[in-house]
């Protein structure tokens, strides 16, 4: 019985311990948070992302998320709209991450919260209370890079910042997003809307850092600038849930880690996929079991990161790619354009920019 250490209880690093206890072993993860708390996220969960969470003995219906099978794009007053190639569901991470946890412990797996790890120190990680055993490390802290082990931002989209906030959805609008993601393009960025469980909608969307302080640089301003779109014009009458929305900066979009040192490198610390494709729940899903069966198999870091490498990094490239274009008005609405003449050209896109399912069938197998 092997005793891995893994940094971070999002969903990469809580499939992973999950997995491990599924096999017998003792892993210890350390979570910084002491609960269940927002993310800021879309909580688009793809189809992927739902068969790994299966294969895991999760079962995510209980969670009663939304049902979503359409999307629509907006950029102006032009909109395509396609089916989607596969069934997604709109779940809250605070629900979702918090379950996971609590599934990976109720499995074996020793879950320590209110814990931060301060850095990594001769192959082990350090908190408050002391320092972990030696054994496998595995690195899943997501969007924040622990102090010593910094993320290569070469070549990756930088500039962006990330809000979300959650509205009482009024009857209306929620028979209007029934079914749907909604992504609206607009000057400087791009926003999501949809349905999650317990009639509330997520609104998550991403701006350009330049023009956010052209708006004003607050929230408010913004969120004016937003109701203007006509995608987004009808959450005016929704009530805001939240008291201030969740917000990041300096996301590595595009980033893929190199095979290198003795850590194994999980979710958004080895792969950062552009948000619109909603698949990064599913690549850290898909990180977390890969690592634990190599980890458990004695198989080093580098070989899973190349390995966790060849699943993505076609996704990742192809999604940046496509934001990338999509930064300029002449592209968003020339996309749009063609999206909406050929839907069959949405559907496409939207599998092509997933974890493709041999991959999917292949990790933990
Ligand atoms: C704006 C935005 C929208 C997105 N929308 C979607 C979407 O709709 N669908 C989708 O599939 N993906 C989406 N994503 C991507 C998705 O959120 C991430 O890919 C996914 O959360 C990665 O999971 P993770 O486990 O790697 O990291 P996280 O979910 O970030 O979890 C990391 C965990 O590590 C903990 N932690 C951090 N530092 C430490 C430390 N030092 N010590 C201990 N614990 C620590 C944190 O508290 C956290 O719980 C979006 C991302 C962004 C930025």
């Amino acid at each position: 019985m092997i005793r891995p250490v893994i940094i971070g209880g999002g969903l990469a690093g809580g499939a992973a311990a999950l997995r491990l206890a599924q096999r017998g072993h003792a892993p210890l993860l350390l979570e910084r948070e002491s609960g269940a708390h927002d993310k800021i996220c879309g909580e688009f969960l793809s189809v992927e992302a739902g068969r790994h969470l299966s294969a895991l003995g999760f079962d995510v219906a209980r969670l009663g998320g939304a049902r979503i099978d359409r999307v629509r794009i907006h950029a102006g007053r032009r909109t395509a709209e396609a089916r989607l190639p596969f069934v997604a569901t709109g779940v809250t991470r605070r629900s979702l991450d918090a379950a996971l946890l609590d599934h990976a412990a109720a499995a074996g797996a020793e879950v320590r919260r209110d814990t931060a790890v301060r850095h990594i120190a001769d192959g082990r990680a350090v908190t408050a209370d002391g320092v972990t055993d030696a054994g496998p490390l595995l690195l899943a802290t997501g969007k924040h890079d622990l102090r010593g082990e910094p993320r290569d931002p070469a070549g990756t989209i930088e500039g962006l910042i990330g809000f979300k906030q959650f509205f009482r959805s009024p009857p209306r609008l929620r028979t209007a997003l029934a079914g749907a993601v909604e992504v609206t393009a607009f000057d400087g960025g791009y926003a999501g809307l949809q349905c999650v469980e317990g009639d509330r909608l997520n609104l998550c969307l991403l701006v350009d850092r330049e023009h956010f302080r052209a708006l004003g640089g607050n929230w408010t301003a913004l969120f004016t600038a937003l109701l203007r779109e006509p995608g987004l014009a009808a959450l005016a009458d929704a009530e805001p849930l939240l008291a201030r929305p969740l917000t990041i900066a300096n996301v590595p979009y595009g980033y893929l880690a190199q095979p290198g040192d003795d850590l194994y490198r999980l979710g958004d610390q080895a792969a950062v996929i552009p948000s619109f494709c909603g698949d990064g729940m599913a690549m850290a899903l898909h990180g977390g079991r890969l690592a634990a069966d190599m980890v458990a198999d004695g198989a080093p870091a580098p070989l899973f990161q190349a390995r966790l490498r060849t699943d993505v990094a076609r996704q990742v490239r192809l999604a940046s790619n496509l934001q990338r274009f999509a930064g300029s008005r002449a592209g968003r609405f020339a996309l749009v354009a063609g999206l909406g003449a050929v839907p069959a050209a949405l559907a496409a896109l939207a599998r092509w920019t997933r974890v493709a399912p041999g991959a999917v069938a292949r990790a933990g197998a």
